[in-house]
């Protein structure tokens, strides 16, 4: 079976793929994305985004079955914030601070945190599947972590220098990729949606 993700980030086909590849099943992406704009991500919980998406996308390829995906960091400190917001967190603290958006969204968390004891968080990720405009099955998947005092690494992307694992001596950005893909919040999410939709692992 081929299930067709909406993304074009390699990096997240390569976590959904490393995560399906258990149950036998292929992960491609769902053609033709670049030429479509991205519906806007109105809603203020990962589960909603993930749910206007997948009943966007699945809409341009009747028939088949689309997963859509949220993600972000959830610091308890914070309330959960950025969560949603994550890839916007910088602009909308309208926090000044000169660097790309990672760096800038990284920076403005540490300021967020300056007074924090307690920096534990986590990477969620929301995944609905839909076929026709309705979405089918929703999951989620995370993976627990800490955000430290200052980056360590050069791997991965946005708050991975920060996020210390909770259960491995490395941060996201210094994790070896077979691990990043063992824990990803991407993998668990989607391995928990085609467990409950009744796939096995095989072999
Ligand atoms: P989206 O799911 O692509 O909308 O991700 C939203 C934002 O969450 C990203 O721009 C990052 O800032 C953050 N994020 C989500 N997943 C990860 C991850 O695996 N590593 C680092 N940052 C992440």
């Amino acid at each position: 079976m081929i299930l067709y993700v909406a993304t074009t980030n390699a990096g997240k086909l390569r976590d959904f793929r490393a995560a399906a590849e258990i149950f036998g099943i292929a992960i491609e992406p769902l053609p033709g994305l670049k030429d479509v704009p991205a519906p806007e991500e109105t809603a203020d919980t990962f589960e909603g985004n993930a749910r206007l998406k997948a009943e966007f996308y699945s809409q341009l390829a009747p028939g088949e079955m689309v997963i859509a995906d949220d993600s972000g960091l959830e610091v308890d400190a914070l309330h959960g914030a950025p969560g949603v917001r994550s890839a916007r967190y910088a602009e909308d603290m309208q926090f000044a601070f000169a660097g790309n958006v990672d760096e800038r969204n990284n920076a403005c968390l540490l300021h967020a945190l300056a007074d924090a004891a307690n920096r534990s968080a986590r990477y969620r990720c929301v995944l609905a599947l839909a076929q026709g405009g309705r979405v089918l099955q929703t999951a989620s998947g995370s993976v627990e972590g800490s955000i430290l005092r200052e980056p360590r690494g050069n791997g991965g992307f946005g708050y991975d220098p920060l996020f210390l694992l909770r259960d491995h001596p490395f941060t996201m950005a210094e994790a070896p990729l077979d691990l990043r893909q063992q824990i990803s919040h991407r993998g668990r999410a989607l391995a928990g949606l085609l467990q409950t939709m009744g796939y096995g692992a095989i072999g």
